[in-house]
């Protein structure tokens, strides 16, 4: 018998592709047949959760990243723009994937409104998965974009639908919630979560097995405790910050593992400390479990990663989203946070001393961690799929 077709329909990156792949994996086992467009880079990733990749070419990926990450940052109004952009020209290779067998029920991640669109075209059920914050009318994206903006996503949706044969879909829409909603942060972390009703989940963060990830070798000697220092994975070529941080804890007790990003070369920061392992990239799961604090820049994955292990935080956001969960940590009691140019690095010298040693901070993540298991993950994620599904 065949089995049911499940599409992801996700952005190709890693703050997105990340959570759903234990969601993946969950589906798979219950017998569900996972197909999931990606990119090059993200197809050992999807191979392993379980899922069948396949592949689809993103413009996105093609522009200059840099000019990307300075219009994110500016909050440019080019952005949504981009992004619609993006889901029409992602559209028209769905349209040719899915062709001879058309899924059963599209999974796509908020910003893969390319899901969205297919399913509305094809009137099959869809589910949206956030990799950030759940949005309702009290917490909404949406309404902080300009007019002008609005005008001319609704213009180019207006032709696009047309051209599609896709009834009535209005931007509101397209950016709104689906039928069942749901998101990788426990309840207690989305502001103004009680305001969010049934069709809303929150799952807390989905960690899967990511073995295409180099490992790293570290030394559990308690003189020495663990500190991870990431900017994450787009908005990290900061090369200042990384030797502000060497600065600040070269000859220190402390054994820290920082990770720069694939758009610095590790040379150019001068002469690495001796308590240093600097890389682009590190397997950040494998480290989580025996660090004792972590330097990040607040992207949604790393927070919950950090907290799912316990680890209490000093965060300096790169981009609105972040500042939004920088804020959070700070408000409920979770580390400390500072803006790019409050930063230097006698304040984090002073910021890492007071986090790390505070007792009651520690049991507040204790508290959230709590949270976090309690939530359910992508067991719970793929349980609801499922229910939804019958
Ligand atoms: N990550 C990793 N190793 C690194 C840097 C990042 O494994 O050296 C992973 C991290 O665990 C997280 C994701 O990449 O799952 C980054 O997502 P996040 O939402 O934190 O930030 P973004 O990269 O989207 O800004």
């Amino acid at each position: 018998m065949k089995k049911t077709h499940i599409a992801m329909i996700n952005v190709s990156a890693y703050g997105h592709i990340n959570p759903t792949l234990a969601v993946v994996s969950e589906l798979v086992k219950r017998g569900y047949e996972v197909t999931y467009p990606t990119t090059e880079e993200f197809m050992p990733a999807i191979r392993e959760s379980g899922g069948t990749p396949f592949l689809y070419h993103s413009k996105l990926s093609q522009l200059d990243h840099v000019k990307i990450i300075e219009d994110v940052k500016m909050r440019d109004k080019n952005v949504p723009i981009m992004i619609l952009e993006e889901a029409i020209s992602t559209f028209s290779q769905l349209e040719q994937l899915y062709k001879d067998d058309l899924p059963d029920l599209i999974l796509f991640d908020f910003m893969a409104l390319a899901g969205k669109l297919f399913a509305a075209k094809h009137g099959i059920d869809s589910v949206q998965l956030s990799s950030s914050y759940a949005q309702n009318e009290h917490l909404s994206i949406i309404s902080n974009f300009p007019n002008e903006v609005i005008k001319e996503l609704a213009s180019m949706l207006e032709v696009f639908s047309e051209k599609e044969g896709i009834a009535g879909l209005s931007v509101q829409e397209l950016l709104g919630s689906e039928k069942l909603n749901i998101a990788f942060l426990p309840r207690a972390f989305q502001p103004k979560g009680d305001t969010f009703d049934e069709r809303f989940l929150f799952v807390g963060p989905s960690i899967g097995k990511r073995s295409y990830h180099e490992s790293l070798y570290i030394d559990g000697n308690n003189d020495h405790p663990v500190m991870l220092i990431s900017l994450g994975t787009i908005f990290n070529p900061w090369s200042e910050f990384y030797k502000m941080c060497m600065e600040a804890f070269r000859d220190s007790r402390w054994q820290v593992i920082m990770s720069i990003g694939t758009k610095i070369n590790p040379e150019t920061l001068g002469e690495i400390p001796n308590n240093f392992t600097v890389r682009q990239q590190v397997p950040q799961i494998e480290i989580l479990p025996y660090t004792e604090l972590f330097i990040t820049h607040g992207g949604m994955n790393s927070t919950m990663e950090a907290l799912n292990y316990g680890v209490p935080m000093v965060v300096i956001p790169q981009m609105f989203e972040q500042e939004i969960t920088a804020r959070r940590v700070t408000e409920l009691g979770l580390g400390q946070h500072f803006l790019p140019n409050e930063v230097n690095a006698q304040v984090l010298q002073k910021s890492v001393q007071q986090v790390s040693t505070d007792k009651q901070l520690k049991k507040r993540v204790y508290d959230m961690q709590q949270k976090i298991q309690e939530a359910g993950g992508a067991k719970k994620a793929a349980e609801e799929i499922e229910k939804f599904l019958n």
